[in-house]
C-alpha cells in the first residue's frame, strides 16, 4: 500500500525514473508513465562548451560533425565515462519530461545501474543526478529494475533470472527474495555486435561501413538461426582499395558468421552464472525461464539458440527496451515500499 506521504507526492509530484543507458536513455515521469525514449547521445560545440543536440537529433551527427562540433556517448560499457554530458544529457531530459509541469523544486529520481558496479561508479551516476537537478537520488540495480518492470516475483522466495542485453554490457543476474543472488557483467551487447560487422566487412568484403550502418543491418537482417529464405540487405561504405564509395549485398549468413564469437561468449557468460547458481534456485529458473530484456532480446534466435543449448526457456519480454525504465516507475509509484530493493538511497549518504 502507498503511504499517505507517498501519495500526496505522487499527487503534485514531478518525480521521475531514469534507465541511462549506453544506447537509450528513457524517462518515466510519476503518475504519466514514459515520457522520453532517446538514444543517449549529446552533441556539443567545443567552441562555446554549449549542448547543442541532445538524442536523436545528436545520434543523427555521430560521423558527420564539422570541426567545431562533437557528436558523443557519455557512456561506455554501462557507466559514465563522459560525466559532464552526462549531466548535461541528464538535466536536458529531466526538464523535457517535466515540460510545462516543471516544478520548482527538483525532483525525487529513480536510476538504475548495471549490477556490480563500483562504488565510484555508482557515485558518478548519482552526482551527474543531482547536478542535473534532482533533489533526491535512489539507486537500483538494473536487472531487479527489469525484474520489477516486467513483473517477475522478486520478492518471493523463487529465483528468477534476467539477461538484459543492452548496447555496452549485457547484464546476467540470478534473483530471489527481494535481491540479487548472483550476477555477471559482460561488455558483449549491441556495440560490440556492431563492430563485429564492421569487423567482418572489412575483411570479407575491403569495404569500410560506419557504425549506424553496422546496427542498422544488424536489425534488418541480422538472426542467429538461419531463415527458410535468406535475408539480404544493401549497405555502402568505402572501399578500401579505391577509397571510393562502393556498395555490397550483405545476407544474414554474413551476419550470423561476423557475430558467432561474441554471441558464443555471451552465452558462456550465461553458464558460468547458472553454474554457479544454488540448485533449488536453479530448479526455479529451469521451471520458470530465463527472461531477455534490453535491445539486444530483439535480435533474432537468440531466444532459441540460448534455450536449446541451457535446456530452459528462454522468453523475450515483452517490450524490453523499456523494462528497466518501468521497473525504476513501479519504484517511483510506491516509493516506500520498495525502499528495500534499492542499493542506495538518501539516507545512505546523508
Ligand atoms: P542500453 O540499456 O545499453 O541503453 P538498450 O537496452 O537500449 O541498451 O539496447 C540497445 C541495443 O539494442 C543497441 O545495441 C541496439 O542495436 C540493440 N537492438 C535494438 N533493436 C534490436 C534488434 N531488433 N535486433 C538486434 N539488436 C537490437
Ligand atoms: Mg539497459
Amino acid at each position: 500500500m502507498a503511504s499517505l506521504r507517498d501519495k500526496f507526492y505522487g499527487f503534485f509530484s514531478n518525480d521521475v525514473g531514469i534507465d541511462l543507458g549506453t544506447a537509450n536513455t528513457l524517462v518515466y515521469l510519476r503518475g504519466k508513465g514514459i515520457v522520453v525514449n532517446e538514444p543517449s547521445v549529446v552533441a556539443i560545440n567545443k567552441k562555446t562548451n554549449q549542448v547543442v543536440a541532445v538524442g536523436a537529433e545528436a545520434k543523427q551527427m555521430l560521423g558527420r560533425t564539422p570541426g567545431h562540433l562533437s557528436a558523443l556517448r557519455p557512456l561506455v560499457e554501462g557507466v559514465v565515462s563522459d560525466f559532464e554530458a552526462t549531466e548535461e544529457m541528464l538535466s536536458y531530459l529531466i526538464k523535457r519530461a517535466q515540460g510545462v509541469s516543471k516544478k520548482a523544486l527538483g525532483p525525487r529520481a529513480v536510476l538504475g545501474v548495471p549490477s556490480g558496479v563500483t562504488d565510484v561508479e555508482t557515485r558518478a551516476v548519482r552526482d551527474a543526478a543531482l547536478n542535473a537537478g534532482a533533489r533526491e537520488v535512489y539507486i537500483i540495480e538494473e536487472p531487479m529494475a527489469a525484474a520489477l518492470g516486467i513483473r517477475l516475483p522478486v520478492r518471493e522466495a523463487m529465483g528468477s533470472m534476467i539477461v538484459d542485453i543492452g548496447g555496452g554490457n549485457t547484464d546476467i543476474a540470478i534473483l530471489s527474495l527481494g535481491g540479487i543472488v548472483r550476477s555477471k557483467n559482460v561488455r558483449i551487447a549491441g556495440d560490440k555486435l556492431n563492430q563485429d560487422i564492421i569487423g567482418h566487412v572489412r575483411s570479407e568484403f575491403k569495404i569500410l561501413i560506419g557504425e549506424k550502418t553496422a546496427e542498422a543491418v544488424k536489425h534488418s537482417i541480422g538472426s542467429l538461426l538461419p531463415a527458410s529464405s535468406s535475408l539480404e540487405a544493401l549497405v555502402r561504405g568505402r572501399d578500401l582499395v579505391t577509397g571510393l564509395p562502393r556498395e555490397v549485398v550483405l545476407t544474414d549468413s554474413d551476419i550470423r558468421e561476423a557475430i558467432s564469437q561474441s554471441i558464443d561468449t555471451l552465452i558462456e557468460g550465461v553458464r558460468e552464472v547458472l553454474e554457479t547458481t544454488p540448485p533449488e534456485i536453479l530448479s526455479d529458473i529451469g521451471r520458470g525461464g530465463i527472461y531477455l530484456v534490453g535491445g539486444g532480446a530483439l535480435l533474432r534466435g537468440l531466444d532459441s539458440l540460448l534455450s536449446e543449448w541451457s535446456k530452459v526457456p528462454v522468453h523475450v519480454a515483452d517490450d524490453p527496451l523499456t523494462a528497466v525504465v518501468r521497473g525504476t516507475g513501479v519504484v517511483l509509484e510506491n516509493l516506500d515500499e520498495h525502499r528495500n530493493l534499492l542499493i542506495e538511497h538518501e539516507e545512505d549518504v546523508e
